[in-house]
């Protein structure tokens, strides 16, 4: 049975001031269910003082697919996991479309992060341009598809897969129950066709304009297994509210 999990992507939000207000409400809130925050850069040191010893794993947003060397602003895998980082969000369609990350980079990434020992949350989903001319299969099916070439299906056993459609990122729009679950039980069975035990145990979380109200009818759906919250990771009582729904 997949356990849910749900993660917070602060993206470039807080200082050090709000950020401590919000950990340390999660912590005891959150006693016993794991959740996972993703910080800026600047403010792992603080989460992991902060998370250290708690059920709450921290990550980072981005990653560099370089593994050291001179590269002028970038965080590579090894870095992140001195700071005791679980996880690392790879592939956010804000990276994909704002910073031109392509598939094939994404794939570096998710490889970068992996040689670490770090799990790789790799972000998946449609514009509305591409949902709205039918083609949201075949572009997750892309994405998941340079991942799969670059690393092999079995990589995924040690990943997490969110898919967030980008018309509901940011913009309240959240994809119905059963537009989520649908698109989650493509990706399920893609990678069921490749092998059958790597779908079964794949933790697929849903991002998109996830709040309290809407968690629960989300995670009841049976290939939502979590959720990768952007806006309401940042408002302790709704992350709290969406991380308990998950857990129930
Ligand atoms: C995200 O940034 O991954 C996200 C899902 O954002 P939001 O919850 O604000 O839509």
């Amino acid at each position: 049975m997949r356990k849910k999990l749900v993660a917070g992507n602060w993206k470039m939000h807080g200082n050090l001031a709000e950020n401590a207000a919000l950990l340390s409400a999660l912590k005891p809130a959150l006693a016993g269910i794991e959740a996972v925050v993703c910080v800026p850069f600047p403010y792992l040191a603080q989460a992991q003082a902060a998370l250290a010893g708690s059920s709450i794993a921290w990550g980072a947003q981005n990653v560099s697919e370089q593994a050291k060397g001179a590269f002028t602003g970038e965080v590579s895998a090894a870095m992140l996991l001195d700071f005791g980082c679980r996880y690392v969000i790879v592939g956010h369609s804000e990276r994909r479309s704002l910073y031109g990350e392509t598939d094939e980079l994404v794939a570096s990434k998710y490889m970068a992060a992996q040689a670490a020992g770090l799990t790789p949350i790799l972000c998946v989903g449609e514009s509305l341009a591409e949902r709205e001319s039918g083609v949201t299969e075949a572009v997750v099916a892309r994405q998941l598809d340079a991942v799969i070439k670059a690393a092999g299906v079995a990589s995924l056993a040690r990943a997490v897969v969110a898919y967030e459609p980008v018309w509901a990122i940011g913009t309240g729009k959240t994809a119905t129950p059963e537009q989520a679950q649908a698109v989650h039980a493509f990706i399920r069975g893609k990678i069921a066709a490749l092998d059958a035990g790597v779908a079964d145990g794949l933790v697929i979380q849903y991002g998109g304009s996830v709040k309290a109200a809407n968690a629960a009818e989300l995670m009841a759906q049976p290939d939502i297994d979590g959720g990768l919250i952007g806006g309401a990771s940042l408002v302790a009582d709704e992350f709290i509210a969406i991380c308990q729904a998950a857990a129930k």
